[in-house]
């Protein structure tokens, strides 16, 4: 049987993801309501993506569409979760910089600030040495993460700046490797679902 995994589609760079995920052969699926997440015996995925794009919009668009507390509830629990830049912002316990009355889901014991790296003109395809090997991957106003709970591995540093972690089946990244088509994130997602094998710098 294959993986069903959704990606969290209200606003953002939602289809590279998609993309992604197909050529590695699962399932896929939006999710922009709770019945995209919940079927009658619980969670129908097997993990979500919560993609890039801008994670005020997101957040309240979460909570427009009733989304916010499931979505929080089903990570909590344990469904394996990638978040690339706004997703990481999203799952972040406490945003620095935020827009005005922005709320994160609170499931990643990290501190995040918002554009850490400048605004869109500094965005860049950069090289980086991580936990799961070395990958080119893409920085759009970046967020960074400046603070860690101790339950949580950094995964991924830029310089100083670290730019990705993992506590338990949940990965943050602050840049995007869907957009330079790295999988190496989304294999690692899968296996964490028990679809594929588990290993570090494979
Ligand atoms: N700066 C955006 C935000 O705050 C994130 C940018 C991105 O996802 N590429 O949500």
């Amino acid at each position: 049987m294959s993986a069903l995994v959704g990606v969290l589609g209200l606003q953002g760079g939602v289809s590279e993801h998609i993309e992604l995920l197909q050529d590695l052969g699962v399932n896929t699926c939006w999710v922009r309501t709770p019945s995209d997440l919940l079927g009658a015996d619980g969670v129908r995925l097997d993990a979500i993506v919560l993609p890039g794009g801008e994670s005020s919009v997101m957040d309240r668009l979460l909570r427009t569409f009733e989304l916010f507390e499931p979505l929080k509830q089903v990570i909590s629990d344990g469904l394996p979760t990638l978040g690339t830049c706004a997703g990481l912002i999203l799952l972040a316990r406490t945003v620095l910089d935020p827009a005005p009355g922005q709320r994160s889901l609170g499931v990643l014991d990290a501190t995040v600030r918002r554009n850490a790296f400048g605004s869109q003109v500094d965005s860049a395809e950069v090289g980086l040495e991580t936990a799961d090997g070395p990958v080119k991957v893409a920085f759009i106003r970046a967020p960074q993460v400046v603070e860690v709970g101790p339950e949580v591995e950094v995964i991924a540093r830029r310089g100083e700046a670290i730019v990705g972690v993992r506590s338990g089946a949940i990965t943050g990244l602050a840049f995007h490797p869907e957009v330079t088509g790295e999988p190496r994130f989304h294999q690692r997602l899968l296996a964490e679902a028990g679809f594929g094998r588990l290993s570090n710098a494979g």
